[in-house]
């Protein structure tokens, strides 16, 4: 238990919360790895106002933006040399194969990577004088701002919104979500080393566990709080936008999906196969952008899941730390049963369970928040179970005749997160693509990720955009530059 972090990072000092204790567990073994003292609202509005006096600070405020990459630099440098032991800790905290957190680990380094070189060759912009004055369109730092996110990824999460922010110039509240604190508090004593080795003030970041609801609340409401950073359930930041509202200040929202993935009848099958398969099933299913509503063909719909089912039975489910292991447990035994109550709702609506529909049997399973990758089938459209997201392991197949019908059916969702196309039709994947209401679409690959390519979502799936070079922007002011070239006075003066 004891190697594991249970110091929190407020105003620049580790040290025990104030708030209420939390204990965080293994999901593989349901063994608490620590048990953490969460932060208070007193210590979030303590980690404020030491934020905003810290993005104030000359020794911060003053630095150019190619002294600032040194420090963006630096954390990837160090976030790089612990992927080791961060992807360890994630594991432990989220029961994902440590193949997935060990790349999750160096993708957050190279999120740091990326926006120091983007920070470094960022311009301003001399906009087209329209009067004896020339025009510069500048941004600056916003101040302080939150940082909130979910459980499933939050090494990758936390990179993404800590990295522009700070690039960006400001100082940054990080709150974790409270079933996977860990990582985060370790990324933050790199960052926390690295602010101290440049000689940059340490409260520039806070990492605050606890519940949405006591930290959460009061990192969004807090006054000194100029913009937040969301990832997380749909009503969730429905509600923080809210408040972001009342308070005019910008918020960003990653939320939820319910993503169709397409196998034309031109499909190149294996490939099909296998992108189906790690699109729902990778990660558990515990991913923002899982295809979990997968349009097959008619032509194709009997063959294809005959032997996507036959393929499931054979993933291997198991701890993440077996490096045999396909798909680990879910995050917590609660999140289990809420994953076990929605097939249970799917069999309700009539699903045929074509596979999985339980937690797998056997002493290794028993005490893990363990769940069978499950097929369904024989729901339409509109069932709630091909509605909702479920965020598990469970696929629902639907058979599609004709494209524009495929379209419509695609698109009667509230999300519009991602969308996979499969088909060697390039012309079909071009206007299929344009078609359907999703912020990314992957045509023959799936759940690739790139810091240089930005990533929103529509409609419920979210509001404004991560990473890309404008992800630094999007954490600052614009500000309107008019220098006046004339001498003489202007008119009214005269
Ligand atoms: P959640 O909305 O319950 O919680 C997300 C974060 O918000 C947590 O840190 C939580 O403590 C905090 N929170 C909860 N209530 C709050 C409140 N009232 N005020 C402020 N903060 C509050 O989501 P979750 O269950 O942790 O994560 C799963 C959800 O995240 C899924 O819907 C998934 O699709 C979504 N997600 C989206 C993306 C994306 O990029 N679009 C990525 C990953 C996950």
């Amino acid at each position: 238990m004891s190697h594991h972090p249970t110091e929190i990072l407020v105003a620049g000092q580790w040290r025990r919360g104030a708030g209420a204790p939390l204990d965080t567990v293994d999901p593989a073994t349901g063994q608490v790895l620590a048990t953490l003292h969460t932060a208070s609202a007193e210590e979030v509005d303590e980690a404020a106002r030491a934020a905003a006096a810290a993005a104030a600070d000359p020794a911060w405020r003053d630095l150019l933006p190619h002294q600032r990459a040194r420090l963006l630099y630096r954390i990837a440098e160090l976030t790089e040399e612990a992927a080791d032991e961060l992807a360890a800790t994630q594991t432990a905290d989220t029961g994902k194969t440590l193949t997935e957190t060990k790349a999750l680990a160096l993708s957050a380094a190279g999120t740091f990577r990326y926006l120091a070189a983007t920070l470094e060759t960022a311009e301003e912009t001399i906009t087209p004088s329209r009067g004896p004055y020339v025009t510069m369109s500048v941004h600056e730092p916003i101040g302080v701002v939150g940082a909130i996110n979910p459980w499933n990824s939050p090494v990758a999460s936390d990179a993404q919104k800590i990295a522009p922010a700070l690039a960006a110039g400001n100082a940054v509240l990080l709150k974790p979500a409270a079933w996977t604190p860990l990582v985060s508090l370790k990324l933050g004593r790199i960052i926390t080393r690295a602010l101290t080795e440049l000689g940059l003030p340490t409260a520039l970041l806070s990492v605050l566990p606890g519940s949405g609801r006591v930290v959460g609340d009061a990192v969004v409401r807090h006054p000194l709080v100029g913009r937040i950073g969301f990832t997380g359930g749909t009503e969730t930041g429905r509600s923080i936008a809210g408040i972001a509202a009342r308070k005019l200040i910008p918020a960003s929202l990653e939320l939820g999906g319910k993503s169709p993935t397409i196998v034309r009848a031109d499909a190149d099958v294996e490939q099909a196969l296998a992108g189906v398969m790690f699109g729902i099933f990778s990660s558990s299913g515990q991913s923002c952008i899982a295809g979990s509503r997968l349009f097959v063909h008619a032509s194709l719909y009997e063959s294809f899941v005959g032997e996507i089912v036959s393929r499931v039975a054979k993933l291997r489910v198991g701890p993440g730390t077996d490096p045999d292991t396909q798909v680990g447990p879910l995050v917590h035994a609660n999140h289990r049963d809420s994953v076990a109550a929605y097939v249970d709702l799917a069999r309700s609506e009539g699903a045929e369970v074509l596979c999985g529909g339980a937690a797998p049997e056997g002493p290794a399973y028993e005490n893990g928040a363990y769940y069978l990758p499950t097929v369904l089938a024989g729901l339409a459209n509109d069932s709630r179970t091909c509605q909702e997201e479920i965020f598990g392991p469970v696929l629902v197949v639907l058979p599609y005749d004709d494209e524009d019908d495929l379209v419509e059916q695609a698109n009667d969702s509230v999300y519009g997160l991602a969308c996979g196309i499969w088909t060697r039709d390039h012309r079909a994947a071009w206007n299929l693509a344009h078609r359907i209401d999703a912020g990314t679409v992957w045509i023959n690959t799936y759940k690739q990720f790139s810091a240089s390519t930005p990533f929103s979502g529509m409609k419920d799936s979210g509001l404004g955009t991560e990473k890309g070079r404008d992800a630094i922007r999007a954490y600052q002011r614009q500000k309107s530059l008019y220098w006046g070239t004339s001498e003489a006075p202007l008119p009214w003066a005269n």
